[in-house]
């Protein structure tokens, strides 16, 4: 599963493929219709007592939320536009290396993205949950990384795409829209694969730091870690390394690389589909066996529907605005619910998963309280637990009614506003 690299080989054409932004369209039926009908909604009395309102620490936003915000083009930080960004990228996992990874991206508080193969998400699904859990970013690396499979024809990589998305999917409830091609796109992609990735709606990235960690077998961390801070064009470094089966120098390499670009100024962050991608030169002519345009309108034309994005959901506390693109929120009976983690970190709070008693311990507003997603329960102060039916697990993610986590953080929801391409909600 190594990656056969020649960097020497590699252009990088940031310019003619950038990637312009997504339109935004009116959003999927059943989330408009419902929010609509809803708009300017005279508050539901949520508690009959006015509450005391404890304001928030004024924390820093986390740079997911940071992150976030800026996806939706709303930024709650502004960034120095010179800011130089690190990007590590973890390929080939996950292996039973990608907890240390995991481990040390926390040790450092730092997110990084990783490139799954969805034959290792199949057999690691916990670890891919954890990740998305972590907050790092999800992209896929197709599913078994076979060269000779997936550069024969272009029809052949999108069902591996199709097919590890579906796998991830199901562990985490959402679908990666970065890839990233085994070995590279450098020799292996012609124009089509990239303008038939790019019309389904994916985000294809490669690299402007290679690590050389898959240069041959059991390069020692020392190189690693030379290879990792070599210089490299632009303000961003896009940081090309291994989690797969093999790659101990690299997560022993992994600390130093950290520490170097923390002394020399870099931020740390996650690819999203909205950053202009690094990607290598088309190297190669038309490969025969092109797909015809039948096949291209049933698979890739409808594809990029599930990338669209429909309206914002804004969430405005406390001075504190989070931001859920669409697919980041979903209703249910009526009720609007969120990825737990997500949404308390967003609003400023944390979230504490014990694994032991499968419940997650949430402090938000100045309050802390307890979510148990198997039982569907919510604990809070010295009460007993009540029963929230809709709290539950989609693949490893624990999703919640927004209604509640806006109560039981203090600031209960006072109106739901549709404005342009968002629905705002206010609380009190
Ligand atoms: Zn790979």
């Amino acid at each position: 599963m190594l990656d056969a690299v020649q960097p020497d080989r590699y252009l990088i054409d940031s310019q003619n493929r950038h990637v312009t932004s997504k339109t935004v369209v009116g959003g999927s039926g059943a989330d408009v219709s419902t929010l609509k009908s809803a708009k300017p909604v005279a508050a539901k009395p949520v508690a009959a007592t006015p509450v005391t309102v404890k304001p928030l620490a004024a924390r820093p936003v986390p740079a997911k939320s940071a992150a976030a915000a800026n996806k939706s083009a709303k930024p709650v930080q502004a960034k120095p536009v010179t800011a130089k960004t690190v990007y590590l990228t973890f390929d080939d996992g996950p292996s039973g290396l990608t907890g240390e990874v995991l481990d040390i991206l926390n040790t450092y508080k730092i997110k990084g993205t990783f490139f799954v193969l969805g034959q290792q998400a199949e057999r690691r699904p916990e670890i891919i949950g954890r990740i998305h859990e972590e907050g790092h970013a999800i992209g896929n690396h197709t599913y078994d990384h076979n060269y000779t499979e997936l550069y024969h024809k272009f029809t052949a990589f999108w069902n591996q795409i199709k097919q590890t998305e579906e796998i991830i999917r199901l562990i985490t409830g959402e679908r990666p829209q970065l890839v990233r091609a085994p070995g590279g796109t450098a020799g292996k992609f012609d124009a089509a694969y990239f303008d038939l990735l790019e019309q389904g709606g994916y985000k294809v990235f490669d690299w402007n730091v290679d690590s050389g960690d898959s240069k041959r077998k059991g390069v020692p961390a020392d190189e690693i870690v030379k290879m990792s801070t070599a210089p490299h064009q632009g303000n961003e470094a896009v940081v090309l390394l291994h989690d797969g089966a093999g790659h101990e120098e690299t997560v022993k390499a992994l600390p130093r690389i950290i520490k170097y670009y923390q002394k020399v100024g870099y931020r740390f962050d996650i690819l999203t589909p909205e950053i202009k991608p690094v990607q290598f030169k088309v190297q190669i002519e038309p490969k025969k066996g092109q797909p015809g345009s039948v096949w291209i309108a049933e698979h890739v034309t409808v594809n990029a529907a599930l990338f669209r994005q429909g309206n914002h959901l804004e969430v405005d506390m406390n001075g504190l605005a989070a931001i859920f693109r669409s697919g980041e929120y979903r209703m249910e009976n009526g009720k609007l619910l969120v990825p737990l983690r997500s949404a308390v970190e967003r609003l400023g709070g944390r979230v504490n998963w014990d694994a032991s008693n499968r419940t997650a311990k949430v402090w938000l507003g100045g309050r802390s309280w307890t979510a148990d997603p198997f039982m569907g329960t919510i604990q809070s102060g010295k009460s007993q637990a009540r029963q929230v039916p809709e709290i539950g697990m989609t693949g490893h993610t624990t999703w919640i009614p927004l209604r509640e986590v806006l109560q039981l953080s203090g600031h209960p929801l006072k109106a739901i506003v549709s404005k342009g391409n968002a629905y705002k909600i206010q609380t009190l």
